[in-house]
């Protein structure tokens, strides 16, 4: 008979493991919360439009294409992926950049932006991609001993760790101009982390950018999650929607199954969480049982920052970049507003992305879907999400993309809208402090020191998602749903 796996939630990190181990001939069944799949990854449809709820950017979709592989099946066959060239427009104060993978074009525009002889490019090109081509098979591999830091893998990555420095740091040397340094470094909020924080062997973000560029998936990146959820069923996987768990059954320090809401027992031979971790650590277990990720150490622990979300259905579509950031005036005080934990910063850095531009598919025709997103700090600040407080913010936010883009009269074309605030992140989508990328990725909070995906403390309990090894981003999310997927087929 083959064996049951629960799995907790359908994100990306909880389908990909489900898809690989229905493929391989378990009896899996996903629990879903809400009334559809994908997580922080599903869409959200409005009166006709259809925005992601959160990933817009795809990296890496070489990535994707094996965990579709390992399934038995093709991407190609479910999405309709197109690389986006130029990558993003960057809009500073005085200023644009338009990063393109395209080396030749990326150089010349490089020494027209900054004005001062720039040869740092070619390098970081080539320094980046020996860093890389070490560093990614350390994300492919699972860090669940002590031994495990001993691998050959990870010692040959060791030289390239840039311990001690910062994304900042690093990067920041190969460019003279400050602002081509923040072109090459603002990817550290990918983690919700500060560039100068993030730790120096997270080149490898920027880096991927320039050397695999962005791809827009048709209809949404939440395509992903739908067409993952239709390989799961494919190959025999049961998904249950509006059906939430309140706990993992633990006997003898063994997972057994679950508890669903309705107050039914499933059992099972292993349970998988794909829910944050912060939050199944919180409520998913009974008193007593964890011990090691008591509330003292959880709070301890450093988590992202959080976003204020905007879903704007418009009556038009302005012409506008399918992905574009609006850095804030003083983008090191914006950033350091997040980090210290301080009120939602008035000259605030915007994400805006205005996928109708390439995408007929996401409004009514001559209508556009506009997402925007602005990051701020997790609910460990004691900034106020009331209901007069958020429309405050949402209007300040509005008026400066009217003023720092050629959206001028937007207000005048929103037809629909919902918000997402820090609150909203914790309270509805069970996310820890509302921290939108899970816990940090320093040093301390990486590999071992991570939560492992063969969880430490209860047997035959698995976590896979963004808070445990590699981290957050939709690569990272897909790797651990293989390292976890894979650790299930030796363990049972
Ligand atoms: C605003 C935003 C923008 C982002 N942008 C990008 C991007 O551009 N590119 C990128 O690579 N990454 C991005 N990310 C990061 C990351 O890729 C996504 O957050 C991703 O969806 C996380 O996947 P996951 O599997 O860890 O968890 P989730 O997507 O959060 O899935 C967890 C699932 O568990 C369910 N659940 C929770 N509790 C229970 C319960 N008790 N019972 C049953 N179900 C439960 C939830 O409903 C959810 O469906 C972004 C994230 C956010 C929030």
């Amino acid at each position: 008979m083959s064996k049951k796996v629960i799995i907790i939630g359908a994100g990306p990190g909880g389908l990909t493991c489900a898809m690989l181990l229905a493929h391989q001939g378990y009896d899996v069944t996903i629990y879903e919360k809400e009334d559809r799949v994908g997580g922080r990854n599903a869409a959200i449809t409005i009166d006709g439009y259809t925005f992601d709820t959160g990933p817009t950017f795809l990296m890496m979709t070489f990535v994707l294409r094996e965990m579709f592989k390992m399934a038995g099946k093709e991407l190609d066959d479910y999405c309709k992926v197109t690389p986006l060239d130029p990558m993003y427009k960057l809009a500073f104060p005085d200023k644009e950049l338009w990063p393109t993978s395209d080396h030749n074009k990326m150089h010349e525009q490089i020494q027209a932006f900054s004005g001062k002889s720039e040869k740092g490019f070619v390098d970081f090109l080539n320094r980046e991609r020996i860093r890389f081509d070490k560093m990614y098979p350390c994300l492919q591999r699972p860090y669940d001993k002590i031994s495990s830091l001993c691998s050959l893998t990870l010692l040959k990555a060791l030289p390239h760790l840039s311990l001690g420095r910062s994304l900042y740091d690093v990067l920041g040397d190969y460019f003279l101009d400050e602002q081509l340094k923040i072109a090459f470094t603002f990817q550290a909020k990918y983690l919700g982390m500060s560039p100068w924080e993030c730790p120096g062997l997270f080149t490898m973000i920027p880096y991927v950018e320039h050397r695999f560029g962005i791809d827009h998936v048709e209809g949404g990146l939440s395509r992903i999650s739908d067409a993952m959820a239709e390989v799961c069923q494919e190959k025999g996987a049961s998904i249950k929607l509006n059906t939430e768990v309140q706990k993992i059954v633990v006997y003898n320090g063994c997972a057994k199954g679950v508890v669903l809401n309705n107050g039914q027992e499933e059992l099972a031979d292993a349970v998988v969480i794909n829910a944050d971790f912060g939050y199944a650590m919180e409520k998913l277990f009974d008193e007593g049982v964890i011990t090691k990720w008591t509330p003292q150490k959880l709070e301890n622990k450093k988590y992202s920052c959080s976003t204020f979300m905007l879903y704007l259905g418009l009556d038009k579509l302005f012409d506008e970049p399918h992905h574009q950031i609006i850095f804030a005036n003083d983008y090191k005080a914006n950033i350091n507003d997040i980090v210290s934990y301080n009120s939602p910063s008035e000259d605030m850095s915007i994400y805006v992305r205005n996928a109708s531009i390439t995408d007929k598919t996401l409004a009514p025709e001559g209508h556009s879907a506009l997402y925007v997103l602005v990051p701020v700090a997790n609910n460990k600040s004691t900034a106020s999400w009331s209901d007069q407080d958020t429309k405050v913010y949402r209007d300040k936010v509005i008026k400066r993309i009217e003023e720092r883009s050629s959206m001028k009269n937007l207000e005048e074309h929103i037809t629909v809208e919902k918000v997402i605030t820090p609150s909203d992140w914790q309270d509805t989508h069970n996310l820890f402090l509302g921290s939108t990328f899970n816990l940090g990725h320093n040093l301390t909070q990486m590999l071992n020191l991570r939560p492992h995906n063969k969880f430490e403390e209860v047997d035959n309990c698995y976590i896979v998602g963004g808070g445990t090894h590699p981290g957050s981003g939709l690569p990272t999310i897909y790797e651990s749903g293989r390292i976890s997927a894979k650790a299930i087929m030796k363990d049972i």
